[in-house]
């Protein structure tokens, strides 16, 4: 930014240069910030000048990819959580098949897990092999 008086001086800028200045004032490692289209902008012309330079700016920061990964609006809400009713033990299962795996001696390579998907109490703990 040049000031000479109380008159701002801004630079005019090349197309060929348009992209890289905004590209380098929103995202570059040193100076950029990805902050949003207003202080981008804001930065841009605090110191370029060029018509559309708006526009360019808006446009560029909305197709940045970092940005549009961490801006809340582009995520889902969370799911909300529904309770799922008890009809008593073993009513509900669920199961998963993990393999291939590497072939045992009995020819066998798949795992299938049955699981309950029920909480039992229990008095005590006690494992028999
Ligand atoms: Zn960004």
């Amino acid at each position: 930014m040049h000031k000479s008086g109380d008159k701002l001086r801004r630079v005019i800028v090349d197309l060929k240069e348009r992209d890289r200045i905004v590209a380098s004032l929103h995202a570059d490692q040193v100076g950029g910030c990805h902050c949003g289209q207003s202080a981008t902008l804001r930065k841009v012309t605090e110191r370029f000048w060029w018509r559309n330079v708006t526009a360019d700016t808006r446009d560029y920061v909305r197709s940045c990819a970092v940005c549009q990964k961490a801006n809340p609006r582009n995520k889902s809400p969370p799911a909300t959580l529904h309770p799922i009713p008890v009809h008593g033990i073993f009513h509900r299962w669920g199961t998963d098949l993990v393999g291939p795996l590497k072939e045992t001696a009995n020819g066998n390579k798949y795992i299938i897990q049955i699981l309950s998907g029920d909480i039992v109490p229990l008095s005590k703990q006690k494992s028999h092999r």
